[in-house]
This record gives structure tokens, C-alpha cells and sequence, in this order.
């Protein structure tokens, strides 16, 4: 798309910035109902673009995932933004009376957004209509893992923005960390925990605020009151769209001990329905890579070794060969707690089961590990579940269902702590990317005078009404 230096293309945005102003109302909902109209038409080349990197990936499941929360979340900024606009009137207080504040959002410039390949689409451009609607320019480091959705997204970006507008750079690791370092007014990276380290680390150098959407390992607690084969098939449904390869997939199930095999007949039932066969089933997905690949298989042989029951779930006995990366959904019960599996986030069909018993310690399993991105309960909305919202932390939860918080608009979504900090989608999109610009307008006539040297009696009695308990 360009031949420009990332930090040529920042500048010439930054300046253009600042030549136009922020655009208005009108502008930001005409913007946003192009990119729409341009995603909706393009939809089917970037399904095929993510298609062709994945080697397999559902169409179905691109345009669920992909394409439709790009469209709802314009079609929520577009009904949402002039009341998310509109300068908040304050009280300054009766100390500074008789003067007025409000507090004005503004955009803040500049905005980078450096993107994952397991939603290629979606959260390039999740946060492109984000940035756009709080009314700033943006530049779009895709992966390059997903280089065909890459160039997809930047010839379509390309024939509807000029590059002072909106821009993509493309290039691996280097050139991510490169862009990192650029003095962007605001980055958003969403990525793994380890790279979103180094993130940080870069973006201190020039103070640049930043996003940071990560990853981490989501539990998903089943309480001892809740309806086995329901959570179970729920739990099938989240894990396996895109291969397991969403960041907020259930990561692995904690149910009550002696419950496991129950789940594990549900848990094949579930899935038998939903891929009856794997190889060429058009709606399961491939794994993305071959390394991704062997390193999902070692994570299953590392717990087999280690006396793990392991549940490999081929419906139709196809046993898919490592070349179709159709790695078949494999359950592992009852995994010790040093194993890799149970360490780092898995991103992948596999899922380990963990009896627990009692729902406390279950808690205390959840507590003793780093604070995930999402959470999923499943059970009644008792006293059980107000513990595990009062005292577990994650990003987000989701109750009795997987996923589902993450395509709700009005809800932000982000991590805590090692899954991430701040957050964005809807109004928490908007405010991530402007400035909430406080302004005091004082009037001619005010305490200020009484205020200031000499100081005297009325001084004195200002103070003590100042100072008053
Ligand atoms: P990754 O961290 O390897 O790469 C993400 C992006 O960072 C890529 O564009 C890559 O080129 C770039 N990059 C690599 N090294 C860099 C560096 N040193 N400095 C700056 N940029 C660099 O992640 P991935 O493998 O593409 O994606 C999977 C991870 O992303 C998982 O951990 C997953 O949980 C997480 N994720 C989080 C969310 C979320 O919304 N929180 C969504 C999707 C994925």
C-alpha cells in the first residue's frame, strides 16, 4: 500500500491532524459508514484472504467473527456518537463560583493499532472504527502471520482513505517493534502476554498511552449445581470456534470432583454434533501454522507422559494427518498442575478438565494463577456465583454461556492486569481514544481578588470557610 517509513507516514498524519482540526459529527458517521459499506462488500475476499492463511478457516465463522462485529460495532458508534461526543456541562463548585466547566472530548491524534493473525479482520478493525469514531487518524500493523488477509485489508483500505487518513504497514516482529517505538498519541496492541511486555516496555520510551488486549488462560467453573451436559455443550461450542484459537476460548474446566467422566461423555457428545467429521468439514478450522501445530501436539504428548487420561475426539475415525493441521478436539483429564498445558495458554482444540473439591477451592484455583481474560461460570445465578464475582478478577465474565461478552457493544472489553490493561468496543472504545478535556471558564467577576496578596482578614475568613470540616 505504501512505500513510506512508518515514521514518515506518522508525521504526515500527525501534521494533517493538525492542519484539519477534529472532524464533526457528520464527518466521523459518513467515515464509519464507509468503512462499513467497504467491509460488507469486501466480505467474501476476506474470507477467502483469512481462509487462505488459515489453510482452513469456516467462512461462517469469519463472518460471524470477523465481519459482523466490525458492522455492529459501526452501526453502534453511528447511532451512539453525539451523545458520546457532546461536551459534558460540570459544577465546578461553589469555591470557584460563579464559573462554569465542561468536559470535552477530544481525539487525541495519531493512533497506532498493531494486530494478531487469529482474528485478522476483526481486530485490525475493531479498533480502526474505535479510533476513527473518537476522530483521530490511525496506522494498522497487521500480522504477519496472516499475510494474504494483510494485503486484503490493506487494498481495501487503501482504496477508501488517503494515508494521512488511515494506513497500513506491514512487516513481522521487527517491523512491529520498530512501530512500537514510533511517538503515536495513543497504541493499541493485541497480542500475546510475552510480546505485550515488550510493548509496554517500548511505549514508555515516549510515554505513548497504551492498550494492551492480551491473552492468559480463561477457566470456565462449573458449579456443583450446574446442568452437566448444557455447560458442557456450551463449553464444546466456545472452544472450538476458530480451532480454539480466540483469545478468550475456555482455556480449561473446573467441575466437581468425580464429575469429570460425566462431562467427558457430554463433551464428546457435544462435539460429535456439532463436527461430525473434521477432515473436510468446511466448518472446522485448521490450526494456523505447522508450528502452532507441533506445538499443540507436544502439549498433549507432555501430558500423556505425564499419566494424563487423554480424550481425542475424531467423530467419523478419520485421524486427520498433521498436513491438514485439523488437530482433532482433544480432552485432558485430570492434568498435573506443572505441565505445560496447564501453564501456558493453550490457543488451540485442547482442553484440560480439573476436578476441584469444593467451589472455594475452586476459587482458590483461579485466585493462584495469573488474572485471566475472561471468566465463565456455569450454574444457577446463586451465592456461588456472587463469590466468584466478588472474589476472583478477569477481564470479563460470561455467565452460563462462552464468548458471548465480547460481541456486546455496551460492555468493555479488556484484560486486567497480565491479560492486559484498559479496555475498548463502544462508549469504552470511544474514550479510550479521546481525551477528556476538562475546561473552566471563569467570569469576569470572581473570588479570585479576595484571594491574594496582601493577604488580609478577608483572606482569613475565605480560608477558614475553605478549610471548613
Ligand atoms: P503476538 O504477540 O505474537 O503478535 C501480535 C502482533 O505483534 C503481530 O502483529 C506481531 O507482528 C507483533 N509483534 C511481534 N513481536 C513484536 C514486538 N517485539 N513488538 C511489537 N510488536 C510485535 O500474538 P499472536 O500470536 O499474533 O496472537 C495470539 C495472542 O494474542 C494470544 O496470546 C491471544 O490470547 C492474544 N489475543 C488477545 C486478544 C484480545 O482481544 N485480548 C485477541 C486476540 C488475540
Amino acid at each position: 500500500m505504501n512505500n513510506q517509513s512508518p515514521a514518515s507516514i506518522l508525521e504526515r498524519q500527525s501534521r494533517a491532524f493538525l492542519r484539519d482540526g477534529p472532524p464533526d459529527l457528520t464527518q466521523r458517521r459518513a467515515t464509519l459508514k464507509r468503512l462499513a459499506h467497504a467491509v460488507k462488500a469486501n466480505a467474501d475476499d476476506l474470507a477467502e484472504a483469512v481462509r487462505a492463511d488459515f489453510g482452513h478457516r469456516s467462512r461462517h465463522e469469519t463472518l460471524m467473527a470477523e465481519i459482523f462485529p466490525v458492522i455492529a460495532a459501526v452501526r453502534h458508534a453511528r447511532f451512539h456518537l453525539w451523545r458520546w461526543m457532546r461536551p459534558r456541562l460540570v459544577w465546578p463548585g461553589l469555591e470557584l463560583a460563579p464559573s462554569r466547566g465542561r468536559i470535552v472530548q477530544q481525539p487525541l491524534g495519531v493512533v497506532g493499532v498493531v494486530s494478531p493473525w487469529n482474528y485478522p479482520v476483526q481486530l485490525a478493525l475493531a479498533p480502526l472504527v474505535a479510533a476513527l469514531a473518537a476522530g483521530n487518524r490511525v496506522m494498522i500493523k497487521p500480522s504477519e502471520l496472516t499475510p494474504r488477509t494483510a494485503e486484503a485489508l490493506a487494498d481495501m483500505l487503501g482504496g477508501l482513505f488517503p494515508e494521512e487518513d488511515v494506513a497500513v504497514v506491514q512487516g513481522g516482529p521487527e517491523v512491529g517493534a520498530a512501530f512500537c517505538r514510533l511517538p503515536f498519541d495513543h497504541l493499541l496492541f493485541t497480542g500475546s502476554t510475552p510480546v505485550g511486555r515488550k510493548v509496554l516496555a517500548a511505549t514508555a520510551e515516549n510515554l505513548t498511552p497504551t492498550t494492551l488486549e492480551l491473552g492468559g488462560k480463561s477457566p470456565c467453573v462449573i458449579a456443583p449445581a450446574a446442568d452437566l451436559a448444557e455447560a458442557a455443550a456450551s463449553i464444546a461450542a466456545g472452544k472450538l470456534m476458530n480451532a480454539g484459537q480466540t483469545c478468550i476460548a475456555p482455556d480449561y474446566v473446573l467441575l466437581p470432583a468425580g464429575s469429570s467422566q460425566q462431562f467427558v461423555q457430554h463433551f464428546v457428545g457435544a462435539v460429535t454434533k456439532l463436527y461430525p467429521t473434521l477432515l473436510d468439514n468446511a466448518d472446522y478450522t485448521s490450526v494456523i501454522n505447522g508450528q502452532h501445530y507441533a506445538r499443540l501436539a507436544q502439549l498433549i504428548e507432555e501430558a500423556k507422559q505425564g499419566g494424563a487420561k487423554i480424550v481425542a475426539i475424531d467423530p467419523a475415525n478419520e485421524n486427520p494427518p498433521p498436513q491438514s493441521r485439523k488437530l482433532p478436539p482433544t480432552l485432558i483429564v485430570d492434568p498435573g498442575e506443572n505441565l505445560a498445558v496447564m501453564r501456558e495458554e493453550i490457543f488451540g482444540p485442547v482442553l484440560p478438565v480439573v476436578g476441584y473439591e469444593t467451589f472455594e477451592a475452586a476459587l482458590d484455583f483461579v485466585n493462584a494463577r495469573p488474572r485471566p481474560l475472561a471468566l465463565y461460570y456455569f450454574g444457577p445465578e446463586d451465592q456461588n456465583l456472587q463469590k466468584l464475582l466478588a472474589r476472583t478478577h478477569s477481564g470479563g465474565v460470561t455467565v452460563n454461556e462462552t464468548l458471548s461478552h465480547f460481541i456486546a457493544e455496551n460492555l468493555p472489553f479488556g484484560g486486567i492486569g497480565p491479560s492486559g490493561m484498559g479496555a475498548y468496543h463502544g462508549e469504552a472504545g470511544f474514550r479510550a481514544f479521546s481525551h477528556a478535556k476538562p475546561v473552566l471558564l471563569q467570569s469576569r467577576l470572581n473570588s479570585r481578588i479576595l484571594l491574594h496578596p496582601p493577604y488580609g482578614k478577608v483572606t482569613e475568613a475565605i480560608l477558614r470557610f475553605l478549610l471548613r470540616g
